[in-house]
């Protein structure tokens, strides 16, 4: 027997093939199943949600094996072709299950079988209650009176301004995101435990997921929540004709654009930015937007931003990470009056599910992100614009599906056929090297838009100055004239906690993590030991574990600089940002606002410092340690490094006065560091660059690594080992490096090692690839461990 049709569906299993499936039995599906659409499928003793990625006419499947479909789930495509074509070459270029990409593409609610479109039960006043209410009607039903008047104020167009102060809030207009989580909720409980959502107070995030819709009315879930036992009321309403109720599609109402206030007039260097890419506009073209912090890049996006919306079409924005995207999204929403869906990883799978309904009906218009968003549905895409491109979080490196979200979204671009933004004040060394190749154009912004100066950079030699527990005397002194002259300070320091080591003075026991090739960290006020590898969090001894002798704290972390600091500048307000301060929503924000209204004059803080933030009156920027990327197995250290100097130098001085910077290092002499100083960034990328070109690291090569761990060291070398023998005589242009142990071989009580897989080029990597991983696949010693491949891995062991 022939079938007909067959549907080639992908599930999340972590089999790298699709798997054939007849259509539905006949006469319960008029409308012809395509390719996006999701099905319900028998998958041995379970069903499963799978996506339709093609309709064929044959299979290989025997007719008796071939099982028909059990349930369609959408009446349209839930991911449309090129949202299916980018996902099918995400899965070939990092050589992954297709199902298990697509897991990561689509909303846990949306893989267990919830609506793509949000529908909502909405209340709203009709001609005949405004009338009446205008007269002061229900005169005796005084509750009837207030629900009136509530829908009144809804129906206004500025809802949120017309609303009378001492009324409850109509969140009313968050309203559509709260109805669609509620009935999220239900979709998510089966499987999650989640806490329902309904009777929960909107959280700010929930807020920011999707704008204020232009909805008509005022959701039933809104209404649940200001007033108790309100269907009685509204029905009594609507009997008499002043009320009415519907059931409406979020996609229903157009979305509203509007620019709220204008930009500042640009400058020249951003008037041209804006011009290279508005020609591109319609077509596709990849620009590296290289301005230094506080240049105006910002500024840029939203000139872009606002002339596709004005076309019609929609904006898909990346950011690194959650602790940027308040920020930018304020930036946004500051600008446009527009409906935003804001993806991120902290939010709920209900949240979640919200945003992405925002984004897939269309009635979003700016989709802003970090690295997943990059799969996020956006209808008339218009352009493409990376924020902060360079920064590592836009790499997924662990888990089963590692994907560059940077990259990817270079490839959607191009299948989109619009243009893509990659912005930096550091833009990643392939990147340059793009631009070098002609494949990318460079905009370059070298100075800032609000016409302060960049700030100075010197080095401080440790060795030749004194050094009271990290800080040097140099550094003391500048501070202490800096915070004389009404200045703010901010030291970085890589490292949180109070110190890195715990050492016993008598018999040298240092205290290890039983599980990790580490070191325990001290946290001193917290008064614990903790492990920053494997998260191991004990009781802080007093007494060595070994010799009994007292033990002591030795290194520096951000918590012990703060007390040192805190010994010299009595009296002066310190903050600090790291991991340890920032543990829930909001916490950072204070941070930034108690630097921001110049109540601290001090912030001490790891990497967090270097991200984004805007301190105009901070004018001396220390960097407390340099070295840790000078001398790194890593070929990506010295890039690193360097980037993370030049943000956390691009902090000072953003206001009217010059900054100063000073790094203390032991090497005063080394090239990268005299190189970045005379030249900047892109003296730095230069030299960084030939040193790659002569090593033929990537961009001159392109890499993967084969990643595994296990019980016993011997057993994850044991299948490296074997992986490689499998290659047998290997093709010209590829190489195998290893296997080796990694640098910190035991993590989490686990084993781990590596094999690199170095091509000449991309092609002669991934022909290679795809003729070994089966074979690899296949061995029986990867059974007997944790493997995964990371393809353009980001760091190496
Ligand atoms: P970046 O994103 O490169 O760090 P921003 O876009 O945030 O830079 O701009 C830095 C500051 O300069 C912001 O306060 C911004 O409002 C201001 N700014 C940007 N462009 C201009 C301009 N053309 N004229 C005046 N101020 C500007
Ligand atoms: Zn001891
Ligand atoms: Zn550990």
């Amino acid at each position: 027997m022939t079938p007909a049709c067959v549907f080639r569906v992908a599930l999340d299993t972590p089999l790298k093939r699709l798997f054939d499936y007849l259509g539905p039995a006949s006469g319960l599906f008029a409308a012809p199943i395509t390719a996006g659409m999701r099905v319900r499928v028998p998958f041995g003793r379970q069903q499963l949600v799978g996506i339709v990625m093609e309709v064929a006419t044959s299979t290989d499947v025997p007719g008796e094996k071939l099982k028909p479909i059990l349930d369609v789930l959408d009446a349209e495509p839930v991911l449309d072709a090129s949202a299916l074509a980018l996902l099918q070459w995400a899965a070939d270029y990092y050589h992954h299950p297709i199902g298990e990409v697509l897991s990561t593409a689509l909303p846990k609610a949306m893989r267990s079988g919830a609506p793509a479109q949000a529908r909502e039960e909405q209340w709203s006043v009709t001609a005949q209650g405004v009338a009446a209410h205008a007269v002061g009607e229900p005169r005796r039903a005084p509750k009837q009176r207030e629900l009136l008047g509530y829908l009144v104020v809804a129906a206004d167009a500025g809802v949120a301004a017309a609303r009378p102060a001492d009324a409850p809030a109509p969140a009313g207009l968050d309203s559509a995101t709260a109805a669609d989580a509620s009935e999220a909720a239900s979709y998510a409980h089966a499987g999650a435990g989640g806490s329902p959502v309904a009777g929960r107070r909107l959280t700010d995030a929930t807020r920011t997921m999707l704008d204020a819709p232009s909805v008509r009315g005022v959701s039933a879930t809104t209404l649940d929540g200001a007033f108790p036992k309100w269907r009685e009321t509204a029905r009594a309403l609507a009997e008499r004709g002043w009320v009415t109720s519907a059931e409406v599609s979020l996609a229903d109402g157009e979305s509203r654009f509007g620019v709220k206030v204008q930009g500042p007039e640009l400058r020249d260097e951003q008037r041209a930015a804006v011009e290279a890419v508005g020609e591109s506009l319609g077509h596709f073209g990849a620009f590296v937007l290289h301005g230094v912090t506080g240049s105006g890049k910002t500024e840029v996006y939203l000139r872009l931003v606002e002339r596709v919306l004005q076309q019609g079409r929609r904006a898909l924005v990346l950011v690194p990470e959650i602790g940027l995207t308040p920020q930018l999204v304020g930036r946004f929403r500051d600008r446009f009056d527009t409906p935003m869906a804001v993806l991120h990883s902290a939010l709920t799978d209900n949240e979640r599910l919200t945003a992405w309904r925002g984004a897939f009906s269309g009635h979003a218009r700016i989709i802003l992100g970090t690295r997943s968003a990059v799969f996020a549905p956006v209808p008339d895409l218009g352009i493409v614009i990376v924020d902060e491109e360079h920064d590592a979080s836009f790499k997924q490196h662990e888990g089963g599906f590692r994907y560059s979200a940077r990259d990817l979204a270079v490839v959607r671009a191009q299948r989109a056929d619009v243009p893509i933004l990659l912005g930096s004040a550091t833009p990643a060394l392939e990147s340059l090297q793009n631009v070098a190749g002609g494949r990318y154009v460079r905009l370059s912004m070298p100075y800032r838009a609000a016409r302060a100066e960049l700030p100075r950079m010197a080095l401080i030699d440790l060795r030749a100055n004194a050094e009271h527990s990290g800080i040097s005397t140099p550094a003391i002194q500048a501070m202490q004239r800096h915070l004389n002259e009404d200045g703010q300070v901010l030291v970085f320091l890589n490292r949180r906690g109070y110190a890195p080591t715990l050492l016993c003075t008598a018999c040298g026991w240092i205290a290890p993590c039983q599980e990790c090739d580490a070191r325990l960290t001290v946290h001193l006020s917290a008064s614990r030991l903790r492990c920053h590898h494997c998260g191991f969090d004990t009781k802080l001894p007093e007494r060595c574990l070994v010799c009994g002798f007292a033990v002591k704290p030795v290194g520096q972390g951000t918590e012990r600089i703060e007390e040192t600091l805190t010994g010299f500048f009595p009296g002066v307000t310190l903050a600090r940002l790291d991991r340890d301060v920032v543990r829930r929503r909001g916490d950072m924000e204070e941070v930034v606002r108690r630097m921001s209204s110049g109540e601290a004059r001090i912030l001490v803080g790891t990497q967090m410092v270097t991200k984004g933030h805007d301190f105009p009156n901070v004018t001396l920027v220390v960097v407390l340690n340099a070295d840790q990327g000078l001398f790194s197995s890593d070929f990506r250290a010295p890039e690193r490094l360097a980037q993370t100097i030049v943000q956390v130098a691009g902090r000072a001085g953003r206001g009217t006065r010059p900054g100063e910077v000073l790094i203390q290092t032991e090497f005063p002499g080394h090239p990268l560091l005299l190189s970045l100083l005379s030249e900047g960034y892109d003296g730095f990328a230069r030299a960084a660059l030939e040193e790659r070109q002569q090593a033929a690291w990537p961009p001159f090569s392109r890499l993967a690594a084969v990643r595994d761990s296990a019980k016993t060291a011997e057993q994850a070398l044991e299948f490296l080992a074997e992986a490689r023998k499998t290659a047998g005589k290997l093709p010209r242009g590829v190489k195998l490096l290893g296997p080796v142990p990694a640098a910190m071989s035991k993590k989490a009580g686990r084993y781990h090692a590596q094999l690199l897989v170095e091509g000449a080029d991309r092609a002669s990597l991934h022909h290679f690839l795809q003729a070994w991983l089966p074979v690899v696949e296949q061995l029986p010693s990867a059974r007997k461990v944790r493997w995964a491949l990371d393809v353009d891995p980001i760091e190496l062991f």
